[in-house]
């Protein structure tokens, strides 16, 4: 039996994953599995798997899980340092489904542990790549790609050389607004911005796909996962979000994963890799389809993109300044402090703010700094909204 521990099990990606697990119970002794607010999920999925530990992030959330739990062995804990405890626990392989920075530490304790890591969680990677890939391989430890389009590179790159790859080309939907007319995106309501046309996922990366945040935070995480220079990696607009990445080699062939927009594809080739196992999702039937799109970004509309290659070319903690002030500044669209638009001024703004000098480049990436950067840039990013014109 494989151990495994989930953290982040009741979102999108978590659901998904324990749907797989939850097909194959018997293969699996699940160690930890960690929520947020939804206590009754949380409970259900640790008694259904017999989990050893069910974590919630909120104390104020520890007496409910508690009592749902009572008649059974699972242990309860709750906070972000119980979190970080659950990840030190020994497994085969666990998987960060957290949303946001809040990822990270698990990630780093995990990988700390030699625990193979299915990595959905692309903040820690945008704020602290080299710090976890340095963790892993201190460790010897294994970091396998969950987002869809890293994980199509990842497969596409299987039995070849990183030095024969020219380019590495993340497809993007275009989001919730692709075909609206540019004047109009600064009205956009929360609503509009919450729904995508292929994928179906948590609120905060839907949002994130509509200003297209979603896939400069991928081009960061490309870099920081595959070790390419910023000059090689492209993204193209792909509005059927079938082919998920392409990987350009030096012979001038391109390798394309081309899938249905099922999330379980991606997190299962992770819990089985380095096997290929038998997947519930849609076969493809191209005749059907008929016809695939492409297109060129439009800067204007995508402003997030360039800022992504600002960040990847001033490198440093500029990472973990773009995570966060992206992450403050989605609160306060969420929150309806701020328009749609807002949110990559206040992100490049912060930024501004914080690269002035050349601390922010030059500066260690210790979980210390990288810390206390996005504390900062927090603060400072929400002192931008009242100053937004
Ligand atoms: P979600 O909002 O549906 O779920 C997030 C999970 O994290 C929940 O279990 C929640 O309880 C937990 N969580 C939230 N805040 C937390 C905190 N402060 N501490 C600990 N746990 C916390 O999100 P999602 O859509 O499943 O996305 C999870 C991650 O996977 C994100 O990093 C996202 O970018 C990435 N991802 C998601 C998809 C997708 O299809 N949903 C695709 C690719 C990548
Ligand atoms: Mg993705």
């Amino acid at each position: 039996m494989r151990r495994i521990s989930v953290f982040g099990a009741t979102g999108s990606i978590g659901q998904n994953a324990l749907d797989l697990v939850a097909r194959d119970v018997d293969a699996y002794d699940v160690v930890a599995l960690t929520g947020g607010r939804n206590i009754a999920q949380l409970a259900a999925d640790a008694r259904h798997l017999r989990a050893d530990l069910a974590v919630t992030c909120y104390p104020e959330c520890y007496n409910e899980l508690k009592d749902l739990l009572a008649d059974t062995d699972v242990e309860v804990a709750a906070g972000p340092d119980a979190i970080a405890q659950a990840a030190a626990r020994p497994v085969d392989w666990a998987l960060s489904a957290i949303v946001g920075a809040a990822g990270l530490v698990p990630g780093l304790e995990a990988l700390a542990h030699g625990t193979t890591l299915a990595l959905a969680n692309k903040e820690s990677l945008v704020t602290a790549g080299p710090l976890l890939m340095g963790r892993a391989k201190a460790h010897g430890a294994t970091v396998l790609p969950v987002d869809s389009e890293h994980s199509a590179v990842f497969q596409a790159l299987v039995g070849e050389h990183m030095a024969a790859v020219e380019r590495v080309i993340i497809t993007a939907s275009g989001g919730a607004f692709r075909d609206w007319p540019i004047e109009k995106l600064a009205t956009a309501t929360l609503v509009e911005a919450s729904s995508h046309p292929n994928w179906d996922m948590g609120q905060r990366i839907t949002i994130d796909s509509a200003s297209m945040f979603n896939k400069a935070m991928e081009l960061i995480e490309t870099k920081e996962f595959f070790k390419v220079t910023p000059d090689m990696i492209e993204v193209l607009v792909h509005r059927e979000s079938l082919i998920h990445a392409l990987v350009g080699f030096n012979d001038g062939a391109l390798m394309a994963h081309v899938g249905p927009p099922d999330m379980r594809h991606a997190i299962g080739y992770a819990l089985h890799w380095p096997e290929r196992r038998a997947l519930p999702v849609e076969r493809l039937d191209l005749a059907k389809i008929g016809s695939l799109t492409f297109e060129a970004p439009d800067p204007a509309r995508y402003p997030a993109l360039a800022i992504a290659t600002r960040v990847m070319e001033q490198g440093g903690l500029s990472g973990a300044v773009f995570n966060a002030a992206k992450e403050r500044a989605l609160d306060g669209f969420i929150a309806g402090d701020i328009g749609f638009l807002d949110m990559s001024e206040v992100v490049s703004r912060t930024l501004d703010k914080m690269s002035s000098g050349n601390g922010l480049q030059n500066a260690a990436i210790t979980l210390d700094n990288v810390l206390e950067t996005d504390r900062l840039a927090r603060i400072y990013a929400a002192e931008t909204f009242s100053r937004l014109g």
